[in-house]
Formats: C-alpha cells, structure tokens, sequence
C-alpha cells in the first residue's frame, strides 16, 4: 500500500498567523489600490469586514460574564484549603495579589514610556456597544465611589449589566462560601464546575473562528488606516514583551534574592524548562505536574506545599495576562484619545488584578478578560481588534511569565516556612531526570 499523502497541520496559532498577514495585506490593498466606492466602502469595508469582525467581538463578549463568575467561584472555592495549610495559603494568597498588582504597575509604567498608541487616530473607528458591559465604566466617578461599586447592592443586576468588579466581589464571595461549606454544598460546587468546563469549551469553539474575526478585524482597521496601523501594532508587541521581560528578570529576582535569600540566577536556570512548557502550549494548567516536579526535585521545595500553591496559582495568578493588559490599556487610550487620569490607573490595576483571578489557565482567555478591564474605564473594545491578531505570539510568552510567578511566590513562602531543603537547591544536578524524561 502507497503511503498516504502527509497532510499539512498549520494549527490555531498558524492559522491566526496567516489570518493576521492575509488580512493586513487585503486591507492594505483596499486602502492604497481599490478606489473608493459602494463596492469597497459599503459592501467590504463597512459590510463583511465590519460584520464579521464585530460578531467575533461580540461573541468574545458573550463570554465574559459567565466564564469569568464560574472560573472565580472555582477559584475561590479552593482556595479552602488553606485551611489544611493554615498561614502559607494566606500568605501565597498575599503574594499572588500583590506580584499581580506589581505587575499591572509595571506595564502602564513602560506602556507610557513606549507610548505604542501615539500619533495614530482612531477613534472614528469606534463602533462597537460597550454599554452592555460598561456597569463600572463611568470615568466620572470618585475614587471612593469606585470602591463602593465594587459591593453590588443587586448581584443580579450586577451580573446583567456586566459590572465586572461587583460581578469578582460577589463571585470571591459564593466561592469561599462553598468552600467553608464542603459536602453541604457539593451539588452547587458540581454545578460550577461542570458549567466552567461548558465556558472552555465554548471559548475553544469561539477561538476556532478567530483567524477569520482576525483577518476581518485587521482588513478593515487596514483599509482605513493603512500602514499607519502597523507601527502602534509593533511598539504594542514591544512593549508587553518588554514588561514581561522586566517582570520576569528584575520584579521576580528581587523578590526571590530580598525574602527567599537565594541566587535568583540559580532558580532561573533551572527552572527554564518549565518556563518553554509553558511557552510552546500556552497554557499554565498543563504546566502545573512539570511545575511542581521541578520545584520539588530541582529546587527542593517541599511537594505538600507546591501541590497546593501550584494549581491555585494557574488559576488566579496570571502576572504576565495582567501585563499584556497593562500595556493594552495605554495602547488603546493612546489610539482612541481617551485620556486616563490617577483614578483610571487605580481602577486598572484592581480590576486587571482581579481579572487574573478570573482568567482561566489555557490559551487565549487573557483577551477574553481583557474587555472588562476596557470596560471598567470606558475603553471601546475596537482597540482589541489589533492586539488580537498578534496576540498568539504573546499569549505564549506570557503564560511562561504566569507559571514562573506561581513558581517565584511558592518558592518564597516554602523558604520562609523553612519547607525549602536549599542543598537540593544548590545541587546542580538535583532533578537531571526530568530533563532526560523531556529529552526521550
Ligand atoms: N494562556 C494564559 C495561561 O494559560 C492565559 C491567558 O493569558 O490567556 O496562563
């Protein structure tokens, strides 16, 4: 029997590859060769192209509330175990938050360094409804008023409205309670989780048609602007890549070398493998056994407490989500001339915080969570039509940023508690035989 013909396998990542540099090229040559007209502006551009493009947004949006409630209410009802683990849970808890927060400050702080969004005017581009979900996007509120909103005085109209931050607050809240309630409860808790495995599956099916929302999306923000478009695109990647890279190797190695008191070099070094796991899957959940064996076996970090910390990390830490959103934020303000003062800053890094804790661990999620950060300050969600079709590319990087902070944190809190044996540490060949089980 002949061989059958090798098909070619191009995959989701290649596919929005292609999608990005097909629709970048058709848009390009609506913009500078097909003349203006009915054809090319009311059948093309502000017909397929707008309609295609905003039903996939919209679809994105469809997603947010339910997914991002169900994925928090999981979240927090773990987090009951820290019961088991006393103190270290809270602590972990402490850093997560906190490393996120720090992170989000690092991105808007290079996002208004780098300025991606400048010099480009987009904001006759705005067409898309974000007063559906825009429950905590009124810039004219007080600061105190802001941190009112976030106790819902009806989770009901909370979650119709889409108020994203009350939505979190209410979510941590039925979370913990379940948690605390154990097997009362265990229909309710069965419940969630079955409806947070619909929500995956339902955004893989979404992120499925994403090559063709992309090629749309960047055909029509093309064929307005032409290759002006190109440049934000690029400082925009530049930009998240370059927070993730100060995230990863000053915020983290400070933290480790200030309160673990061990070579930061060290630890990076032998926990790279981990880090292009992550990369090549995007994915932090599929990291956590690899997470937890290299920390036990290279760095000789006690498995009772990375067992815990680990997976609760995947779930709500995601310091490299929050950067892309960080820098997001600044590109899109800059593009559409929203001015954003003090205030929307403050409220940014809260809600990208928070909106860590609803981000579940697989690929693409982070653009879905995206949205409620543009709505809690009144961003169009337009500005995610660019970012989305380069997005595959930092989704990775990102993802290996998330899993070295669940890694950074857990080291910390072991070290501290003394659960940390620093000679398998300090043993360069500690844990060889996970490199050799990669390698086989
Ligand atoms: N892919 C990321 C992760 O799994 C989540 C995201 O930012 O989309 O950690």
């Amino acid at each position: 029997m002949g061989e059958k013909p090798k098909r070619l396998h191009i995959g989701l990542t290649g596919s929005i590859l292609i999608a990005l540099g097909l629709g970048l090229l058709c848009g390009v040559i609506f913009h500078y060769l097909v003349p203006a007209g009915t054809v090319r502006d009311d059948v093309f551009v502000n017909g397929i192209f707008y309609v295609v493009g905003q039903g996939f947004i919209r679809l994105m949006q469809m997603l947010v509330v339910p997914l991002v409630f169900c994925s928090i209410v999981c979240g927090a009802s773990s987090i009951g175990d820290t019961k088991t683990l006393g103190t270290i849970g809270l602590k972990t808890l402490a850093f997560y938050l906190c490393t996120t927060a720090l992170a989000v400050t690092v991105a808007l702080s290079i996002g208004n360094l780098i300025n991606p969004g400048r010099g480009v005017d987009m904001s006759s581009m705005v067409a898309s409804d974000t007063s559906t979900l825009s429950g905590s996007a009124n810039t004219d509120v007080s600061f105190t008023d802001t941190l009112l909103n976030i106790i819902p005085k009806n989770p009901i109209q909370a979650l119709a409205s889409g108020d994203m931050l009350a939505i979190i607050f209410f979510a941590l809240f039925v979370g913990i309670i379940l948690s605390t309630m154990g097997r009362k409860v265990e229909v309710v808790h069965r419940f969630f989780e079955q409806f947070n495995d619909i929500m995956m599956k339902m955004t893989s099916m979404v992120m499925y048609v994403a090559p063709i929302g992309v090629f749309c999306l960047l055909a029509r923000t093309f064929a307005n602007i032409g290759f002006d478009a190109f440049l934000p695109m690029v400082k925009y990647m530049l930009g998240v890549l370059l927070a993730l890279a100060v995230q990863c190797l000053v915020v983290y190695m400070v933290l480790l070398t200030v309160f673990a008191r061990i070579n930061p070099m060290k630890f990076l070094k032998k926990f790279v493998s981990v880090m292009m796991f992550a990369f090549s899957t995007a994915t932090s959940n599929a990291t956590i056994p690899l997470n937890i064996e290299t920390l036990e076996k290279k760095m000789g970090v006690d498995r009772r407490i990375s067992s815990f910390t680990i997976p609760l990390g995947a779930t709500i830490n995601m310091d490299g989500t929050s950067i892309m959103q960080g820098v997001a934020v600044v590109f899109t303000a800059q593009l559409f001339g929203v001015q954003l003062g003090p205030v929307e800053y403050a409220t940014v890094i809260a809600t990208a915080t928070l909106a860590s804790i609803g981000t579940a661990g697989v690929p693409s999620v982070g653009l879905i969570t995206l949205s409620m950060v543009f709505n809690s300050v009144g961003l169009p969600l337009e500005g995610i039509a660019l970012i989305m079709g380069i997005d595959r590319i930092l989704d990775m990087t990102r993802t290996a940023v998330n899993i070295t902070g669940d890694a950074v944190c857990t080291t910390i809190v072991a070290k501290r508690a003394g659960r940390m044996d620093t000679d398998v540490f300090n043993d360069p060949d500690a844990g060889r035989e996970l490199d050799d089980v990669k390698a086989a």
